[in-house]
Parts: C-alpha cells; sequence; structure tokens
C-alpha cells in the first residue's frame, strides 16, 4: 500500500529518521554562535612584522640575477594551473613569444606552496590532474598526493616549452598601460620593467595565507610558521610524513578546515602531544583512496578525460547522466537527491527541488555526523566534532584518518565552542580561559578571500588614462566574463570572481584560457593594436552576476560563517564579487556562444584590419 501524504511533523520525522524542523534550529543556533561582528577583519594580512610568514622555504637563499628590461607579446603572470593552462593554449594557437612570470621557486601554484604532510587532491586525481592525455601520464591513485600534483605540473611545462623564458622568484610590483606604445609595463621586485603587448593574470585564488587576528601574535616564544609554508627543517620528515623533529615537543594547530584535517594524522603521528583548536568542526566523509588499476589505464579511449571531467560537472551541478564515472562523495550527494525525487514521484507527491535538495542534505549531514560516533572513541571528543551546517556551507573534507587521530592519547581536541582562539601568549595559546603551553603553533588558518584584489596580488594595475585597477573596483569587481576590465586593454585575468564556480578548479581555468588564447588569436589575426572590453557590455555581465545571485544569496546567509560567504555577512558588494550563478555549465555555454557569435560583442578593438 502506498503511504499518503503527511504534513505531520512527527511523523515526517519517523519516516525520514530525522527531524528538519529540530536539524533547521540546531543550524541556525549554531550558525548564530559564531557570526562575529568583525567579519573578514578578524585576520590580519601577512605583511611587515608577519611578512616572513610567507618566505619561500623551498629555494636557496641568497638568489640573485640581473634586471630584465626586454619585450614580450604575452607576459602570463603565475604558474600555478592557471598559467600552465594559458601557456599551453596560447602556445597551441602558435605564440611563440611567451614568459610566464612566477615568484614561487617553480611551476605548480598552490601545489607549490601547499608541501605539507599530507596535502594531497580530493577531488579525482583522473579529473583534477590538467592534460593528463597530452602529457601521456595517468595519476598512481584515485586521489593524488602534492608531489605528484607538483611533478605534474613540472611535467606540463616541460611538454609544452613553458620554461623557455619563465622567470622564477620573482614578484610583480605594479603594472602600468603605456597609451602611446601599446604595451603593458611590468615592474618587479628583481628590479625588471617588461614590455608586454598582451598580460595574462592567473594570480590564482587561496594563494594569500592568512593570520588570525589575536592579541599577542607576536609575541609567541616557540616556533611558529603556516601551513602552506610548511617548516620541514624544524618538524622533520616530509610530505608523506615522518614529523621525527617533534617528538619531544608539544605542538598546537589553530584550524580545522581541508588543510588541516589533511596535516593533522602527521602531527599526531610525530607530536609529544597535539592539542587541536577548533571553532567551527569540518564535515569528513570516507576517501577510499586506491590505486590506479593499470587495466583500467590501459583501456581508456582517446578523449577519456575530457568525458570524464564533463561528467563530473554536469552530476555536481544536479543534471543527469546514464553513468556516474566518478562515483566518489562529492557526486554522492547528487546520487542521494536524484533517489529521493524518484522516491517522490513514485509516490505520487509534488516535487520541490529545493526542499528535496534540503532533506537531501540533512540525510547526508546525518550520515555524516554518525560517521563520527562510529569513528571517535571518547564521547565528548566526537560530539564536538560534528558539524551542524549544510554540507556545503563550507569545503566538505575527505579523510581515512582525520577522526581516527583523536582517538590517540597524545591528541587532545580544544573546542572553542564556535568562539575560537582568544589570544597567543609568549607561552602559547589561550582558550576558553586556558593557557596551553607550547613549543610550535600551526596556523591552518586558511587564505584571504574577499579583500581587494592589489592586496591579494600584492600590485595595483595602472589602466588606460592612469585608472587604478583597485578604483576601478573600489565597489565591487568589473569585468565581463571575469575576463576582461573596462579600460584594462590587452589585459586578461583567468579569475574566479564573476565566473562559473566548479568543484573541480582546473576544468574551469581550462575553459578560461582557451577562450582567452581564442580572443588573443582573434586579435593577432587581424593586426590590431588592442582590445577592450566596453563600459555597458562590463556593466551588463555585472547586472547578470547580481541577478543571479539571489537563491544562492539566501543559502549562503543561512550558513555557518566561512570565507564561502564572506565570514557569515553575505550582502550585495560579496555577491558581485562571487560566482556566475547559473554555473559552470551555463558559464561555459556563455563564453562558447560569444565566440561562435564571431563578432566579439562587448569589445572594442583597434587598430590593424579590425580597427
Ligand atoms: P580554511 O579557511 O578552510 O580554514 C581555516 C580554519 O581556521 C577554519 O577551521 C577556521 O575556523 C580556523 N580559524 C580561523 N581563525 C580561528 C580562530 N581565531 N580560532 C580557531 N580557529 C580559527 O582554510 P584551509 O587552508 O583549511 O582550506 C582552504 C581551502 O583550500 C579549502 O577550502 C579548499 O578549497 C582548499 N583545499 C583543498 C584541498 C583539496 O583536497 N583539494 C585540501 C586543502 C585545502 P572556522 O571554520 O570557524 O572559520
Amino acid at each position: 500500500m502506498q503511504d499518503q501524504p503527511t504534513t505531520d511533523p512527527t511523523t515526517a520525522a519517523a519516516k525520514l529518521g530525522f527531524d528538519p524542523d529540530a536539524l533547521r534550529n540546531r543550524y541556525r543556533a549554531e550558525r548564530d554562535k559564531r557570526v562575529r561582528a568583525d567579519g573578514n577583519d578578524q585576520y590580519v594580512e601577512v605583511a611587515g612584522k608577519f611578512a616572513h610568514f610567507v618566505d619561500d622555504p623551498y629555494v636557496d637563499p641568497g638568489f640573485r640575477r640581473e634586471p630584465i628590461t626586454d619585450e614580450v607579446e604575452v607576459l602570463v603572470i603565475g604558474g600555478g594551473f592557471g598559467g600552465l593552462l594559458m601557456g599551453v593554449r596560447l602556445r597551441e594557437a602558435g605564440v611563440t613569444d611567451l614568459r610566464i612570470l612566477e615568484k614561487a621557486g617553480d611551476f605548480g601554484g598552490t601545489w607549490y606552496w601547499n608541501r605539507y604532510p599530507g596535502a594531497a587532491c580530493d577531488v579525482e586525481s583522473y579529473i583534477y590532474l590538467p592534460l593528463l592525455e597530452e602529457v601521456g601520464y595517468v595519476p598512481k591513485e584515485k586521489y593524488s598526493g602534492a608531489p605528484e600534483i607538483l611533478e605534474h605540473s613540472r611535467a606540463i611545462a616541460r611538454k609544452f616549452d613553458l620554461y623557455r623564458g619563465a622567470i622564477f622568484q620573482t614578484a610583480v610590483t605594479s603594472m602600468r598601460w603605456d597609451e602611446p606604445s601599446g604595451r603593458w609595463v611590468v615592474e618587479t621586485d628583481r628590479g625588471d620593467a617588461i614590455r608586454a603587448r598582451f598580460v595574462c593574470m592567473a594570480n590564482g585564488p587561496l594563494d594569500r595565507p592568512k593570520l588570525p587576528g589575536l592579541p599577542g601574535l607576536e609575541s609567541f616564544e616557540g616556533h611558529s610558521f603556516h601551513t602552506s609554508r610548511w617548516d620541514y627543517a624544524y618538524t622533520g620528515g616530509g610530505p608523506e610524513g615522518g614529523l621525527v623533529g617533534l617528538a619531544d615537543k608539544n605542538v598546537g594547530i589553530i584550524g580545522t578546515g581541508a588543510t588541516a584535517v589533511q596535516c593533522i594524522p602527521h602531527l599526531a603521528q610525530g607530536a609529544k602531544h597535539l592539542w587541536v583548536f577548533q571553532r567551527t568542526p569540518s564535515s569528513i566523509d570516507v576517501r577510499a583512496n586506491r590505486p590506479t588499476d593499470p587495466a583500467w589505464a590501459a583501456s581508456l579511449e582517446p578523449g577519456w578525460q575530457k568525458r570524464r571531467m564533463e561528467n563530473f560537472n554536469i552530476l555536481v551541478t544536479g543534471g543527469m547522466q546514464d553513468e556516474d564515472l566518478v562515483a566518489d562523495g562529492w557526486t554522492d550527494i547528487i546520487r542521494k537527491l536524484l533517489v529521493m525525487v524518484q522516491r517522490d514521484a513514485s509516490q505520487g507527491e509534488p516535487i520541490d527541488i529545493v526542499k528535496t535538495m534540503e532533506l537531501a542534505d540533512f540525510e547526508k549531514m546525518e550520515q555524516i555526523r554518525a560517521r563520527v560516533e562510529s569513528i571517535v572513541e571518547d564521547e565528548r571528543t566526537a560530539e564536538a566534532l560534528k558539524p551542524w551546517y549544510r554540507q556545503f556551507c563550507k569545503r566538505p573534507c575527505f579523510h581515512d584518518g582525520y577522526l581516527q587521530a583523536f582517538n590517540r592519547p597524545n591528541v587532545t581536541l580544544v573546542d572553542t565552542a564556535g568562539r575560537g582562539v582568544e589570544r597567543i601568549t609568549p607561552r602559547g595559546i589561550v582558550a576558553g580561559g586556558v593557557e596551553y603551553p607550547l613549543d610550535c603553533i600551526v596556523y591552518a588558518s586558511g587564505f584571504e578571500v574577499g579583500t581587494s584584489f592589489a592586496r591579494r596580488a600584492g600590485y595595483d594595475v595602472v589602466g588606460r588614462d592612469g585608472v587604478r585597477l583597485s578604483d576601478h573596483w573600489a565597489d565591487g569587481v568589473r569585468t565581463l566574463h571575469g575576463i576582461h576590465s573596462h579600460g584594462f586593454p590587452n589585459c586578461f585575468m583567468l579569475g574566479t570572481q564573476q565566473a562559473g564556480f566548479t568543484v573541480n578548479f582546473p576544468h574551469r581555468l581550462d575553459e578560461q584560457a582557451r577562450h582567452v588564447a581564442h580572443v588573443l588569436g582573434r586579435v593577432r589575426e587581424t593586426g590590431a593594436r588592442r582590445i577592450e572590453v566596453t563600459a555597458q557590455a562590463e556593466q551588463e555581465w555585472i547586472d547578470t552576476i547580481i541577478s543571479l545571485s539571489g537563491m544562492g544569496r539566501q543559502f549562503l546567509e543561512e550558513c555557518t560563517p566561512g570565507y564561502y560567504n564572506n565570514e557569515g555577512k553575505p550582502d550585495l558588494r560579496s555577491a558581485q564579487d562571487g560566482f556566475y550563478g547559473a554555473g559552470p555549465i551555463a558559464y561555459f555555454g556563455v563564453l562558447r556562444r560569444w565566440r561562435d557569435e564571431g563578432t566579439m560583442p562587448g569589445m572594442v578593438v583597434e587598430g590593424g584590419t579590425a580597427g
């Protein structure tokens, strides 16, 4: 017999196995505990007396070279996946006169800096590592560790001849458009003044470490560092662990986000005692990493990587596919949603997609909380490790050793009940009124999001008529497609802002890199002197971004604070600085249709045959 639809909450809860109203209330209460008046201002910039937190520990000190003052056709700023993909797509488009400029000592970006023990990517390696077919490589495991990803970055650079002309250990200090010559002049901290006809900025998100603005931060007399500049000279060991230098050390770690989740098991193994200072627990799902099956690798048909990337992207944005090729924690929530939709449909109940998504989310998070309970032995610790928010309020984590680390006798969770650490003293950390004496503090406190472009990039861009990008964007990001900004000719950005959000970042980067290579190719064909987006096209894109942000904004308002929702304060400004709300597939479609249209709508092309 078919169940009758019912609105009685007790029956509904019994049927579901949880009470949606009770969960909604709990989520709201947990969120309210964490919202702070200072929002993003609670963090301090890693500059001035904190500048040493961003020194590069992976290069030999004392590097010197002569300043470079030559001219190139294209200068790419950033040698992470964005810069690499940009370089590859430009090489494919026939650009030979190309330089990539990077502040690190090699290619790799995120994967150059983040070498902390356990660093790995929990997006499947077969879709995350770019250009696998082109480079002729199949990753060793379903989820790659950081060293393999860093090595793959170098392999891409070698394969596409991107080391030629590359400049490392060099940070841009200014970038200025010179109207008479129609060139950008890019100055650096090595005294360079490089002239370029085009500049592609692939500065990357999440690259500028941030520190909690705690009283006494500089007073600590022990050792401290940020996870993105891991000090192996102090801890011993390497990315695989083995932190033997900590055997007689009391270590504290601030933060329990995706980074902390990966390094805590290694700190737990290495330290004499580890204190984990938690403000908000992460959701920790199963990772189930496994070696690549050689028979499967051998069976892959040409074009497999693109198909797999698209399959994943469609599934995680709520689309339908006959098969779930990746089939992991990311796609699991969507599978749950589809099962619920089918169940409602088969019971003749009207389908309310927003409500069904919420229920699927509750179900998923109940499962995550049950997993904590099944692994963590101490009841109070288990309770404190349970996340009470919707899964995509924070970055979901996947790990098979993190929760287990709290069963070790040398690990203590210091849960701050949403309030965070209070202060740092010369001896250690104070939380909940208690001082914890420490030899070492590891800051797993994340990266700047929502601060100004110039602050994150370390330079401002001075465009046509002397207008600074920081002034042009003073009231919010202004672009067409997240790529071009009015007043900044021959300049392209591979940015997350005002672009479609993808779980699989390199997928978006490649779509943008292909797009920029296309535009640049068209300009080169015509021999045009410059290309610039019109003020009108830019404004129309901003209006689109804001108008599409509505539904997402309500979701974010109800979320626990974090960098996804401007630390609990989503507003019009953060909506404008945010993503293209119709999702990555629609965004890629917008770019494709714009290219297919053929006339480069919204752009002014001057000089050459197009002028
Ligand atoms: P996050 O910003 O995600 O985490 C910062 C952590 O610091 C949070 O737990 C935060 O708590 C905590 N924190 C900040 N201030 C205080 C305080 N005063 N007291 C106590 N705790 C505090 O940074 P991560 O480096 O962990 O991750 C950044 C991003 O990098 C991820 O979201 C992900 O996109 C990416 N990443 C990806 C990985 C992958 O597998 N692909 C692996 C690692 C990172 P609260 O939550 O309360 O704000």
